[in-house]
């Protein structure tokens, strides 16, 4: 999870917005989802704006910041739309029936969202010691009961790359040599290598 640019809106999404503002997500094409899709996908480098694994446009979908059912003017705006992965029990789909994120965990509207969590040695993702009281019991229910983030396999993925990660950062590598070397989990490579 990390802050990412305000993706460029595509024509037909801009088309769908004015025509059709409060919906329904079918009036927009498949082909331009799958447009919208590519461009969110280059915006966040190619992996699930939630998690960080590596994500193409086939093992993907297009995930609504503030859900359709609670914001549905904001159904085809571009700064509520990202792309994650099609983990059922995590992200997008993961969080499905349980409610709203905390306003502040956004990735286009919060600029240090990477600087709000941590990482322990075990691959877990937790609430930055930063963050007061209240915001970090926020952050817990986001990273933990909403998007699932400590799932078993994601977190043994991450324990795994702060292993090999830490192998490269002694040899000279920068962390945009890593980022291309190992693509998921950008926000932990800089963290670690920084
Ligand atoms: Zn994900």
């Amino acid at each position: 999870m990390r802050s990412l640019p305000v993706p460029i809106e595509t024509t037909a999404l801009r088309r769908t917005r004015q025509n059709h503002p409060g919906g329904p997500w079918e009036r927009l094409e498949g082909a331009s989802k799958r447009e919208l899709k590519l461009v969110l996908l280059e915006n966040q480098q190619n992996v699930c704006a939630w998690c960080e694994v590596t994500i193409g446009a086939d093992n993907s979908h297009l995930d609504h910041i503030r859900t359709r059912n609670t914001s549905p003017q904001l159904i085809f705006a571009v700064d509520n739309l990202l792309a994650a992965c099609q983990n059922p029990r995590t992200c997008g789909h993961g969080r499905q029936n349980k409610g709203s994120l905390p306003p502040w965990v956004h990735p286009y509207e919060t600029e240090d969202l990477e600087d709000r969590i941590d990482y322990y040695p075990d691959g877990s993702l937790v609430p930055a010691s930063i963050l007061s009281e209240a915001t970090q019991r926020e952050a817990d229910e986001a990273i933990n009961r909403q998007l699932n983030l400590n799932a078993d396999t994601l977190k043994e993925r991450r324990e795994r790359r702060m292993v090999e990660i830490g192998t490269y950062c002694g040899q000279g590598f920068t962390v945009e040599d890593l980022m291309e070397i190992l693509p998921d989990f950008p926000t932990l490579t800089k963290k670690l290598c920084r």
